[in-house]
């Protein structure tokens, strides 16, 4: 059995129960994501529909343009968003047990508002294995 994280928001209203580890982390630079969240870009962890075993407290689902996010119904923190055709929920990186945040790459850095410098892959749109062309930026 792997270990089961208890992710709350501020309030601690929301309470979403996951198992294990994500199965992919990536920093997010899209419009969307900085819209959402006013930051410059947001990590965003992915985990398989299985592995959100629970998901407790008041929450309402609100679609900025094309994504489904599911927020705190009291605080209005950002909870989850089930990621459409792939099975999978991200998770704010930012909301993850001490110890587990570890991105992996950075996607749709052509949005970035600065360049980040890091020693992980930074794609200007998505990579391959999300149906992107892989193409990365050269910072
Ligand atoms: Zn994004
Ligand atoms: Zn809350």
């Amino acid at each position: 059995m792997s270990a089961v994280a208890e992710i709350a928001c501020p309030c601690g209203a929301v309470v979403v129960r996951v198992q294990g580890e994500p199965e992919l982390q990536f920093y997010c630079h899209c419009d969307d994501c900085q819209t959402i969240t006013g930051g410059a870009y947001v990590p965003v962890a992915l985990f398989g529909a299985d592995a959100v075993l629970s998901v407790e407290g008041p929450t309402e689902t609100w679609t900025y343009k094309v994504l489904p996010r599911q927020r705190c119904a009291v605080c209005g923190c950002g909870m989850l968003a089930e990621v459409p055709g792939i099975g999978q929920f991200g998770i704010g990186g930012n909301r993850l047990p001490a110890g587990m945040l570890k991105p992996q790459f950075h996607i749709h850095c052509r949005y970035a508002q600065r360049p980040v410098k890091d020693d992980l892959p930074h794609y200007a749109s998505l990579p391959e294995m999300f149906g992107g062309d892989g193409r990365q930026v050269d910072w």
